[in-house]
């Protein structure tokens, strides 16, 4: 088992170069002492020695003192190899033995053959490998022995004695050095074995056995740092449509399944183009390192959408999947490796928008408009949005009865430097950055004042951004606001997206419950658009769905007879839920709508949304002529 051990060390090449690195310094240790005992030596021979003694014997303590300094120099560097660690010894003990030898042969001195066992031990000592070890240690002590024999059996008995004594004691010495150096290195092997598995294990994603988000970002920057070939770099960013869906409804086991499959697909797809890696969650990136064109990119997002979306087997069931892909490509003036990453996650946001496994590559526009972005960020972040924002109103009517029931609020911001910025803009860019928390309050202390003008019986909707919805600090504060206002909360209605409820639903779903402790309602805006979880209506306690506009189109004509509107207004009447119907913009529209089986209904036909210095007029028009409703528009 041991030898097995060492014979497998053996053939390791760093157990190899680890050895020759410890012989290395244990053999440097020996040479100093080794230079200074020989010069010494060299200098003594001049007053001891004369005629040809002294020219073979300074001749040859000289040589070996200059070959210990000269192989001293020549292991200085930990890069030197076994064998010549092994070269360089022998080459040392060879001298060192003929020192010995010769100084016996020119005095015949018994006493010095007890030098051969000295080397000996020298050797047992500094040796690197039984291979050199051995034949020298045979060698020396079978020299002594042998001209001891020259002088008598006797001294020849005491020197084998002697000898033997000695090869017993290096024996020894040599084996405990070397078990003890081995065991060293193999101790730092492991250490260094289990520092790169860490090291692999800390870039690598343990899920689908690609680089992790860690990895992926060092290689990018340093590629990006890379003048010559960095300034070819794409980057793609690929995300799969409906996977928080399937992964609240299938489970995470089946979750994780499913992106292992798409992590292989990928990988096959885009072999020998471009690194693949998971970012986390569903978002996959890949990183092309050669200079490719704008069709290359779509041709290989082409490829990528076709592997990966379609349906993927996960045990027993099928499963569809979509795959949204953004690429982006490293400009001129692409600063940052997080700028292109932003670029990748613009086209990637817009892939997505469009649906339907399209490709999309971040285009100049595209530039221009994130530009456009950043600049509504730099002011709402700068501006004074107390000053700036004011809220419109538009009605909702219960059509049954013709009456208006209440008003929607809908902010709007008319920035000094901007000008009049859509909301649907900049509340998007507040999310983005973080001011959320800042506008929610203003505009609802806003429309909560103002609502107080209304008759009693009035409703107030109120929208919140998932941005709200998550952080309980913002609903604390949306709560103090309501209380202040003492605008009664049983008359308010938040509004929420299904978005939103996705995000994190535990916390939502808390968020709402301290809102409902106001006396609130919550209504489920824009419903059929996205995931339309009926079991959120149910655990959310949602009091009213808002049927998106994009139902309404066209409504009452044969593209749209409005089966599907019909179908929501009777499922929320089994539900027990209020029904808004928004969008209606005209009178067939309208009735459309009452024949589906009427509900409360929002839109431009009855009015867009207005100030609230207009909202008295309208409601005093509305109350003395119901009849005359359908035409204030
Ligand atoms: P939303 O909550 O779906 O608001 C309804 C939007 O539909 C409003 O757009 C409204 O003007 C528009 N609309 C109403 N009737 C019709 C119609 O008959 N036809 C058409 N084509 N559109 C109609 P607006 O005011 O531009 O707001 C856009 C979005 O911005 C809102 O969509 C909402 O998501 C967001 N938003 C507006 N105000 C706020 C707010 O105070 N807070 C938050 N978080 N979001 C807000
Ligand atoms: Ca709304
Ligand atoms: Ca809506």
């Amino acid at each position: 088992m041991r030898s097995e051990q060492s014979g497998f060390l053996w053939g390791n090449t760093e157990f190899r170069h680890e050895t020759a690195n410890a012989f290395r310094l244990i053999l440097r240790g020996f040479l100093a002492p080794a230079a200074v005992y020989y010069s010494i030596i060299f200098v003594l021979h001049f007053f001891y020695e004369s005629g040809h003694g002294l020219l073979y014997l300074t001749g040859l303590s000289g040589t070996t003192a200059v070959a210990a300094i000269l192989v001293y120099w020549l292991l200085r560097k930990p890069s030197v190899s076994l064998v010549r660690v092994e070269l360089y010894s022998l080459a040392i003990y060879a001298l060192i033995f003929a020192n010995i030898l010769v100084h016996h042969l020119v005095h015949l001195e018994v006493t010095k053959l007890v030098y051969f066992a000295l080397l000996t031990m020298v050797v047992a000592a500094t040796g690197v490998t039984l291979r050199i070890v051995i034949p020298v240690a045979t060698l020396s002590l079978v020299t002594a022995i042998l001209l001891a024999g020259q002088q008598g059996p006797e001294t020849q008995a005491q020197l084998a004695f002697i000898a033997f004594a000695s090869s017993f004691v290096a024996t020894g010495v040599a084996g405990l050095m070397r078990a003890a150096i081995n065991k060293e290195i193999r101790a730092r092997m492991k250490v260094e074995q289990m520092h790169e598995a860490a090291r692999k294990a800390a870039e690598i994603d343990f899920l689908t056995g690609l680089p992790n988000r860690r990895s992926f970002f060092s290689r990018l920057e340093a590629r990006f740092a890379d003048a010559g070939q960095g300034s070819h770099l794409a980057l793609g960013l690929i995300d799969l449509n409906g996977f928080k869906h399937i992964n609240d409804l299938y489970g995470h086991v089946f979750g994780d399944q499913l992106l292992k499959k798409v992590g292989q697909r990928l990988a096959e797809a885009s072999a020998g183009t471009a690194l693949v890696a998971r970012l986390g969650g569903d978002e996959f990136a890949l990183l092309i390192e050669q200079p490719v064109s704008d069709a290359a990119l779509r041709a290989l997002g082409n490829r990528i959408c076709a592997a990966v979306g379609g349906t993927v087997e996960i045990e027993g069931s099928e499963i569809a999947v979509a795959a949204a892909v953004g690429f982006a490509r490293r400009l001129a003036h692409t600063a940052e490796p997080q700028m292109l990453y932003e670029y990748a996650d613009f086209a990637l946001y817009r892939s997505k928008h469009v649906g339907g496994g399209t490709v999309v590559v971040f285009t100049a526009e595209d530039e221009a408009q994130i530009d456009a972005i950043k600049n509504v960020e730099h002011h709402l972040c700068v501006g004074k949005l107390d000053a700036e924002m004011h809220v419109e109103y538009q009605p909702q009517v219960l059509v049954a009865e013709n009456r208006v029931v209440g008003f929607e609020a809908l902010a709007r911001w008319q920035s000094p430097t901007l000008g009049t910025v859509a909301p649907d803009v900049f509340i998007r860019a507040a999310e983005r950055c973080g001011v959320m928390n800042r506008i929610t309050p203003i505009l609802l202390r806003k429309a909560l004042a103002e609502a107080r003008q209304w008759p009693k019986d009035m409703r107030l909707s109120f929208n919140l951004s998932a941005r709200d919805v998550v952080s309980p600090e913002s609903i604390e504060q949306i709560c103090q606001v309501v209380v202040e206002s003492g605008f009664a909360g049983d008359r308010i209605d938040f509004e929420i997206t299904e978005t939103s409820i996705m995000t994190d639903f535990e916390r939502v779903r808390d968020s709402l419950a301290r809102l409902r402790d106001l006396g609130t309602h919550i209504a489920l805006d824009d419903f059929g658009v996205g995931y339309s979880n009926f079991q959120h209506l149910d655990e959310l306690a949602i009091d009213t769905l808002k049927i998106d506009r994009r139902f309404v189109r066209n409504l009452g004509s044969p593209a749209n007879p409005g089966r599907v509107v019909k179908t929501m207004i009777e499922m929320c009447t089994n539900l027990g839920l209020t029904c808004i119907v928004e969008g209606v913009e005209t009178a067939a529209e309208l009735s459309a709508v009452t024949t589906a089986g009427g509900a409360i209904v929002q839109g431009y036909h009855f009015s867009r949304p207005m100030r609230a210095d207009r909202v008295p007029a309208f409601l005093d028009r509305a109350h003395f002529d119901p009849g005359e409703l359908r035409d204030i528009a």
